[in-house]
């Protein structure tokens, strides 16, 4: 069995990550602040563990601590050649997410997100772990590139948030360049996840403002918001709302198994940076009316004006996760919809 480092572990796409990676052959030592997380998610993982199979509910390890703290990584690395189990490569989910927070916050998110990754790399390094598999994101993707964007399309993100996910990845590149290690480094760049495990035991805990869609939708629906309001109806696509790349949550969750088994197994220098995404765009009012169908609910909207940044449409193309991870998303808009309503429903007070 193999032991991986999950940064973050405790957060939306981290928990669905490291359930799927349970039930694998890893032993997984899950890193979290708890920042914008809750330490609750160790009883949920444990009571779906425990519906699928009694023998995984000790395949792991919370560790809570900031990714900024070289020491406490440094910890985790000697505590897991002392239990006889090394790390060998790293899942790093850790960091902050809101590219409105990252405008009026820069110096945070540069220290979190790349400073918080410096760390991490300067320990994986000093214990000869090379292995990474990278949260990357098309917010690194140009404004000005065509839908669908394959992952040679121009980089030149418009937000510090994106800045911090495209630094890291030069990061990666230059270690992957240098001579004298052997890195093997995988960036998924993510582009719109959405719903839920399907038990609607875990699921996403929107902490602070709501700025995403689904969140929003959720709580319209809810009744919990009065309505949803649309950021333009004037945009050059099919209804005049924005379009996105939506893929749910367990399929990208799925697509981090395939592209840490690749990196596990290749024994040469590897650097691969793969959209993620379902290749379809869907209009906000498209997910809306699908989310209203599924769910026979009413969600209250109005347009208003755009939103300062928004682009009008971004979807991916996902050719190279098919070819290189043979990855496709099994899921589609209504799952997406119906998981994460689900979620919502039974739910309304997030983990607490
Ligand atoms: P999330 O906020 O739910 O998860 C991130 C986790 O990292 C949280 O549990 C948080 O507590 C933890 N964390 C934050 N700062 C930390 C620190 N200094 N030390 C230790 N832990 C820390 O977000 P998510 O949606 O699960 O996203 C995971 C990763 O994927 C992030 O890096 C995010 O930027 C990236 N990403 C997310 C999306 C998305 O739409 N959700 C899209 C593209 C990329
Ligand atoms: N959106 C909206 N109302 C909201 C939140 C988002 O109309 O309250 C729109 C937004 O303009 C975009 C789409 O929904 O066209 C997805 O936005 P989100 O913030 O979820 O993702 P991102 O724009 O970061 O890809």
């Amino acid at each position: 069995m193999k032991s991986i480092l999950i940064t973050g572990g405790a957060g939306f796409i981290g928990s669905h990550t490291c359930l799927q990676l349970l039930q694998q052959d890893y032993f997984l030592y899950i890193l979290d602040s708890y920042v914008n997380s809750s330490p609750k998610i160790a009883e949920r993982l444990d009571k779906l563990l425990c519906q699928i199979n009694q023998k995984l509910r000790d395949k792991f390890k919370f560790i809570e601590g900031d990714i900024r703290d070289e020491s406490m990584i440094d910890g985790i690395f000697k505590c897991s050649i002392n239990e006889n189990r090394p790390i060998e490569g790293v899942i790093h989910f850790a960091g902050l997410k809101s590219v409105a927070e990252s405008v009026s916050s820069p110096s945070l998110y540069w220290d979190v997100n790349v400073g918080g990754t410096i760390k991490l790399i300067r320990i994986m390094e000093k214990y000869s772990c090379r292995t990474i598999v990278f949260s990357s994101s098309a917010t690194i993707y140009s404004e000005n590139n065509r839908s669908p964007l394959s992952e040679d399309s121009e980089i030149k993100p418009y937000n510090p948030y994106g800045q911090t996910k495209a630094n890291i990845e030069n990061l990666l590149k230059d270690l992957y360049t240098s001579n004298d290690s052997c890195w093997r480094v995988i960036n998924l760049r993510y582009f719109n996840p959405i719903g839920a495990h399907p038990s609607g035991l875990i699921g996403e805990e929107p902490r602070g403002k709501i700025n995403n869609l689904f969140p929003y939708l959720n709580q319209v629906a809810s009744g919990n918001i009065k309505e949803l309001k649309i950021y333009g109806n004037d945009w050059p696509t099919i209804d005049g709302t924005g379009v996105r790349d939506y893929i749910h949550i367990m399929d990208l969750a799925d697509a981090h198994c395939l592209a840490l088994n690749y990196l596990i197994k290749e024994k040469k220098a590897t650097l691969l940076s793969i959209n993620i995404g379902t290749g379809r765009g869907t209009s906000v009012l498209q997910l809306l009316k699908t989310f209203e169908s599924v769910n026979s609910c009413k969600i209250p909207f109005r347009f208003v004006d755009r939103r300062l940044g928004d682009i009008a449409i971004s979807y991916a193309s996902n050719d190279l996760a098919s070819s290189i991870l043979s990855w496709r998303p099994k899921r589609n808009l209504s799952n997406m919809c119906i998981d994460g309503w689900r979620w919502q429903k039974l739910n309304p007070y997030g983990y607490e």
